[in-house]
Parts: structure tokens; sequence; C-alpha cells
């Protein structure tokens, strides 16, 4: 039996991986500081642990793993990652549990370990038009993030690839765009746009406003979590050392996408804009390299994973309402 050792199983895409890893056949350890929030790990065995302590790091290793999927990570929407306040933390606090783990694959060899990275490592420059955005791997150098949390991302890829140089660690690293679906953080300050839009709308009476952070006109790609986990599988099957996309090539703006959850909920509901954190103008997975190098396409059309995370996030609203 193959054995994978998860790394932020107790979060959104850990929790769905330790399922979809179990239904392969795989033997699987779970870590995380904090259980999944919406279900039982599936895994065989979950450990609590901090990844930010080294001997702890040490003690959940599983030395000859199959496969190591390093997805912990001090991580959130814009609300979180754009406002500044928590920079610090979001670098230190990531970069350390990236150096702790790599530096275990040197003591405890492992046969090949999977890293999340992220769309946040492309340049400012390139996704200043919200029409032409440009994501394609290549573009990430001159690199310029526009935020710490896309720095840290940028500099741990740069980490796994010199440890796989140095030391023959064999390293996937994917540059994750916007997952959604259900069971990810909908409320408490962590939550992104997808879920956060659901949830305003699910709270929403027929006739009120909901309100959105900016224009509108800002621009993004939205993959679902059954995509992700397929291009997790194949990224880590295939060859390919260098970071790849996984993401979704339907781009659309924030304004219309908040149309489209309206229409999903069978409300009449009115948009307001309020300033707040927005992060870059436009983006959108580029998906010609990942398709060519392991064959990975999304599945899921925007408008059938938010009907089902639309429905999941409404689910979680009316449980927090008192019965009347
Ligand atoms: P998440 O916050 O739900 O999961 C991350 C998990 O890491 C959390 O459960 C958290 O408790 C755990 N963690 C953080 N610090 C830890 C520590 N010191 N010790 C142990 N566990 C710790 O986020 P997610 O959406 O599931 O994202 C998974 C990975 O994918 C992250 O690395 C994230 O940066 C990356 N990513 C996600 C997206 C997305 O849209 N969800 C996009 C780009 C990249």
């Amino acid at each position: 039996m193959k054995t994978a050792l998860v790394l932020g199983a107790g979060g959104f895409i850990g929790s769905h991986l330790v399922r979809r890893l179990k239904s392969e056949g795989f033997w699987v350890r779970g870590v995380d500081r904090k259980y999944p929030e919406f279900s039982r790990s599936a895994a065989d065995e979950f450990v609590l642990a901090d990844l930010k302590n080294p001997a702890l790091v040490q003690k959940i290793w599983i030395p000859g793993a199959d496969e190591v999927y390093q997805l912990a990570a001090e991580m959130g929407g814009a609300g979180f990652l754009f406002t500044g306040e928590h920079d610090a933390e979001v670098m230190h606090d990531s970069a350390l549990i990236n150096l702790n783990v790599l530096d275990q694959c040197t003591r405890q060899p492992v046969k090949k370990i999977f890293y999340a990275s992220s769309a946040c490592i492309y340049p400012k420059y390139n996704q200043d038009n919200p029409e032409t955005p440009d994501c394609s791997e290549d573009s990430a150098y001159p690199a310029d993030p526009d935020s710490e949390y896309g720095w840290e991302k940028l500099f741990s890829e740069r980490l796994y690839q010199a440890y796989s140089r140095n030391f023959g660690l064999h390293v996937r690293i994917a540059r994750f765009h916007n997952v959604y679906g259900p069971e990810g953080a909908w409320i408490g300050g962590r939550e992104k746009a997808p879920a956060a839009i659901c949830r305003k709308v699910a709270q929403a009476e027929s006739g009120e406003f909901v309100e959105i952070w900016g224009d509108g006109k800002q621009t993004r790609s939205f993959l679902y979590i059954d995509d992700c986990l397929d291009g997790i599988r194949a990224v880590m099957d295939s060859a390919s050392g260098t970071p790849l996309n996984i993401g979704s090539e339907e781009m659309i703006s924030i304004g219309d996408f908040t149309r489209m959850i309206i229409e999903i909920s069978g409300k009449n509901l009115l948009i307001r804009h309020t300033n707040g954190p927005q992060g870059v103008r436009g983006r959108n997975s580029d998906n010609r390299l990942v398709t060519r190098q392991t064959g990975w396409t999304p599945r899921f059309s925007l408008k059938n994973g938010i009907t089902q995370t639309y429905n999941w996030v409404a689910a979680q609203v009316s449980a927090l309402q008192p019965a009347p």
C-alpha cells in the first residue's frame, strides 16, 4: 500500500485531498494544527502538530513516504492577506514550515514531495488590465508579486527547487488559482471571495443590497475543488519539476460573478460597491503548459461549481440562524 503524508490536512484543500487519496487506496497520515472544521478527517491517522516546530516535524514524518503533500500555510482571502496586517506572520510562519519540511526531507528522505504555491506569485505589472492578465508560468520573472504572501510563495518555490538540485529531492510544484467549493472557510475573516459572496447573498433578504469590495470590474477565475484535486494528482504523477498552474481559464468580473450567485439564489438583490482590499485588477489561469505536460484540464463550469458551493454555504448560514 502506498503511503502519503498530507501537511495542512485540517484545511480546505488538504481535507478534500486526504479523502481523494484514501479513495485511491493510499494509507494517509494527515497533520495540521487543527482538525477539519466541517467533517471528520478521512485520514488513517490525524496528528495535531505545529509545523513551525522542527522537533514536531521530525516526529510526524514518514521516512520513505511515497508521497508528501505540503499545503500548510498561513492562508486567507483578500481580507486576511491584502490588508498588510498579517504580513510578518504570513511570511515568517509559512517560510518556517517550508524550511522545516525541507530539512526533514534531507534527514529522513521521501520519494516525492508536492508544494502548493499560488497565482499570487505573478507580477503585478502583468495584471493591471482586467481584460488581459498574463499568468503564464514563464511570466513569473522579473518578480513583482503584489503581496507578501506571494513573495513567500515565490521564495519557497525556489527553496524546493534548490533542494531538488542540491539533494536530488523529487519535487512537484503547483500554482493554485482561487480554489473554491464546499467545506471552505466561509466566515471569520479568512474566507475567499466565492464563499464570502455566497454568504452575503445567502444572508440577504430579497430587496436588500449585497456589498462587494471595489467597482466589480476586477476579474478573476475560480477553480472548483474537484478539479483542483484532479490537477494535484496529475501534477504529482507527472515528470515535471517546474511550477505549473492549476486554475480555471473561465475569467469573470467580480460584478458578473456576484450577479451569477444572486441568480442561483433566486433572490431579488442589489449590489453596492464599497472600499476594501482587492488585490490585482485582473487574473486568469493559463493552462497551456500544465495541459501539455500532464493532460489535466478542468471539468467543472463556474456555474456548476458555484451552484454546489452556494447551496453548501446557504445551508451553513441557515444552521447558524436561531430557530423561529
Ligand atoms: P487552509 O487555510 O484551509 O489550509 C491551510 C492549513 O494549514 C490550515 O488548516 C492551517 O491550520 C494549516 N497550518 C497553518 N499553519 C500551520 C502550522 N504552523 N502547523 C500546522 N498546520 C498549519 O487553506 P487552503 O485553501 O486549503 O490552501 C492550502 C494551500 O494551498 C496553502 O498553502 C495555500 O497557500 C495554497 N493555495 C490555496 C489557494 C486557494 O484558493 N484555496 C490558492 C493558492 C494557493
